[in-house]
């Protein structure tokens, strides 16, 4: 059998007809428990979820009760492992409740971890209000520093965890994954490795595979480019499989899994989501093309406009294979003239969020990043002229037509 690619696959894998009456699609099971066939089942079934021993060979797990698995999220996570080449995948109630289930699964009180900055402010608020109050402290570096600048801000400091968010959003700055991974082996020892973890929202499943470039641990907000069309909340982690045994152990005891309905979302989702991406690249490559001949833009965020010579094009070309779908841009004229273009979009929705099929716009500075501390706001350019855009399906002619008339209002 030819080995086929994972948008071949994202129709069928992990689901057979005979189990549901031949059922094309995977029907939704809204149920909370699952009847055993036998007392000695239900035994097994237990033994491998609490883990008292190894799965034998070919011996699958075994449904229970929904918060530990369920179909919908059990043939999602299947699908979800095949975009990234991961052993295992655990589906969440949202990208949040994935990320701090990683930080609580792998940070323990007196341990430190090394972010990038800018991450996400759901992520910085967690890493720097709620994980002191647990004695874990986050130590923030930005994509300007190297190899023996992170190892001098490690100094001293029991650092577990290396935590990248790339590209970074809003900038659409890149991270070296490789120097992550040189600089997380350089602070492992035996009994306290370090661990990659990358939250690939931005460019992910399909144009970033940080597993494959050294990250041990991937996130995602799901809410985004998988599910993809503004309707639903939810996370995941994918890994290998050592490490998605502690994560999936802390999710059923958190009790902040998804739920069937999402889980059934999420697999219609992932039907299109090849296409989806494709066509909002596409897109976003007409659009940033406008914006950077437009004489009320004096600047353009986009990672297909990096030069050959820039330092950040090397990181391009060898962690991505496509410049994705966000444009930021800044508008001359500050915040005021940022503002009247928001408000004049007639097909854009000013709306934060990001990688759905409608094309969204927004004012980091005042919405998605106003908590950012202001320094670190100047430090990596999020100014108040800076207008955020995620590029959806629509025709790109009506896109450009749009932000030329909004532009024409500034
Ligand atoms: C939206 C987002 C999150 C948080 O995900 P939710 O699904 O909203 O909880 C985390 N990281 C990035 C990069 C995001 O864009």
């Amino acid at each position: 059998m030819r080995s086929l690619a994972p948008e071949s696959l994202m129709m069928s894998y992990g689901y057979h007809p005979e189990w549901s009456e031949g059922a094309v699609k995977c029907p939704i099971f809204q149920t909370s428990t699952f009847v055993f066939k036998s007392a000695r089942e239900g035994k097994e079934f237990f033994e491998i979820a609490y883990g008292k021993r190894e799965k034998s060979p070919g011996e699958q797990p075994g449904l229970i009760y929904s918060r530990l698995n369920n179909p919908d999220l059990q043939i999602l996570e299947e699908r979800l492992t095949l975009w990234d080449g991961a052993d295992e995948c655990a589906v969440f109630e949202s990208g949040m409740s994935a990320i701090s289930t990683v930080l609580l699964e792998f940070l323990r009180p007196g341990d430190a971890l090394l972010y990038s900055k800018p991450v996400y402010g759901g992520t910085d608020h967690f890493i720097n209000k709620v994980l002191p109050q647990y004695q874990i402290q986050g130590v923030g570096f930005t994509n300007f520093m190297d190899e023996e600048s992170l190892m001098t801000l490690a100094e001293g400091k029991k650092i577990r965890l290396i935590y990248v968010e790339t590209p970074a959003n809003p900038t659409n700055a890149l991270f070296d994954l490789q120097l992550c991974r040189k600089v997380a082996d350089r602070l492992s020892t035996p009994e306290n490795p370090v661990y990659v973890v990358v939250d690939n929202t931005y460019m992910g499943p399909l144009w970033q595979h940080p597993l494959k470039l050294g990250a041990d641990l991937v996130v995602y907000s799901a809410t985004k480019y998988i599910g993809g069309h503004s309707d639903l909340i939810a996370g995941a982690v994918l890994g290998r499989s050592e490490l998605m045994v502690r994560v999936r152990t802390l999710r059923t005891f958190l009790g902040n899994m998804a739920g069937p309905w999402t889980g059934w979302l999420l697999m219609r989702s992932l039907e299109t989501l090849k296409v989806r991406m494709t066509q909002q690249a596409q897109n976003a490559e007409k659009v940033a093309n406008f914006l950077r001949n437009h004489p009320k833009v004096s600047k353009v965020y986009y990672l297909g406009h990096l030069e050959e010579n820039d330092p950040q094009y090397e990181i391009f070309k060898r962690q991505l294979s496509c410049a994705g779908a966000m444009v930021s841009f800044d508008v001359i004229g500050g915040e005021d003239a940022a503002f009247r273009f928001l408000d004049g979009l007639k097909l854009f929705k000013l709306a934060v969020s990001l990688g759905s099929t409608e094309s969204l716009a927004e004012h980091p500075a005042t919405m998605t990043h106003s908590d950012v501390d202001e320094q670190d706001r100047a430090e990596i350019g999020i100014s108040e002229n800076l207008v955020r855009l995620s590029i959806g399906v629509e025709y790109f002619e009506d896109l450009i037509w749009d932000i030329s008339q909004a532009l024409d209002q500034v």
